[in-house]
């Protein structure tokens, strides 16, 4: 289908998403919608960037909710492969990006972005998108995902939506489904530390232990939040010093991450 399309000379933009869709991923198609002529999502849990221990099996699928979404937001096409197709047993090829991939979300899931960017330069092969929507929320997979398409000369335009929040601030993810509603409540100090942090930062700190201080103290008031990493780091390497907030947060046994840029004013 592609193919026609391209031959048509439509642009086509690609949403890649693992499903369980919410109003972040709607809001990347939304935005592809407007960009392109065509609008193709990808739907697939990816094992390869799921470590052993993490939640490949019981992370949530509902096909049939999510075909119903993406009907209605007007999407032209949905791209569901097999992981048997994805991966058959004698593939062995995996991506990996030097230097960005390797702190902080990279330190913490060993091989989670060599799985990512495998998977995302197969679904840009079997797309062939003129541009790809990824969302903020996940700063270090855009990092890592435009560091790629540059290396390799993929002639793909890499777009970043806005991380799409809950009225209180927890930044939409298919993991909330985890939480319990103490937990829902807690989580909420992922959102309200980033904020204190844009304060301290607009009013002139820029410290960072300070700042990462700030971040610390606020996730720590929490009973229920257990810290993995509160950094302020460069947007694009994702090396120290910087103005990009960034979080990794268990609440329980649900691990959820945010950051925000300080640079910029906290919208959630
Ligand atoms: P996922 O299905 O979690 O792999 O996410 C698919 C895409 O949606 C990724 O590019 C995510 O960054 C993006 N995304 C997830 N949550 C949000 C959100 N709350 N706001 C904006 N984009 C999001």
């Amino acid at each position: 289908m592609s193919r026609r399309w391209r031959r048509e000379e439509q642009a086509i933009g690609l949403v890649p998403t693992m499903g369980a869709l919410h109003a972040g991923h709607l809001s990347l198609v939304e935005r592809a919608r407007r960009d392109n002529d065509r609008v193709v999502v990808s739907v697939f849990v990816n094992p390869i960037q799921f470590g052993p221990g993490e939640d490949f099996d019981r992370y949530p699928r509902d096909p049939q909710r999510d075909a119903g979404l993406l009907a209605k937001a007007g999407v032209d096409a949905i791209y569901r492969p097999t992981v048997a197709a994805m991966y058959p047993p004698e593939s062995s090829t995996r991506i990996h990006v030097a230097g960005v991939s390797e702190p902080l979300e990279g330190q913490a899931r060993p091989g989670h972005f060599d799985g990512v960017a495998t998977v995302v330069a197969k679904l840009f092969t079997a797309v062939e998108p003129d541009r790809a929507y990824f969302g903020q929320k996940d700063a270090q997979q855009v990092a890592v995902v435009k560091r790629m398409a540059r290396d390799l000369d993929l002639a793909v335009e890499i777009r970043v939506c806005p991380t799409v929040r809950e009225p209180d601030g927890l930044a939409l993810s298919s993991r909330n489904a985890y939480l319990t509603s103490v937990e829902r409540k807690s989580a909420a100090s992922l959102s309200s530390a980033l904020r204190l942090a844009r304060d301290a930062y607009a009013h002139g700190e820029r410290r960072p232990e300070r700042l990462r201080q700030i971040l610390r103290e606020r996730l720590e008031a929490e009973p229920l939040a257990r810290v993995e990493y509160a950094e302020v780091v460069d947007p694009e390497t994702f090396a120290t010093p910087g103005s990009l907030a960034v979080l990794a947060v268990r609440i329980g046994k649900t691990r959820l991450i945010d950051n925000h840029d300080l640079e910029i004013e906290f919208s959630g």
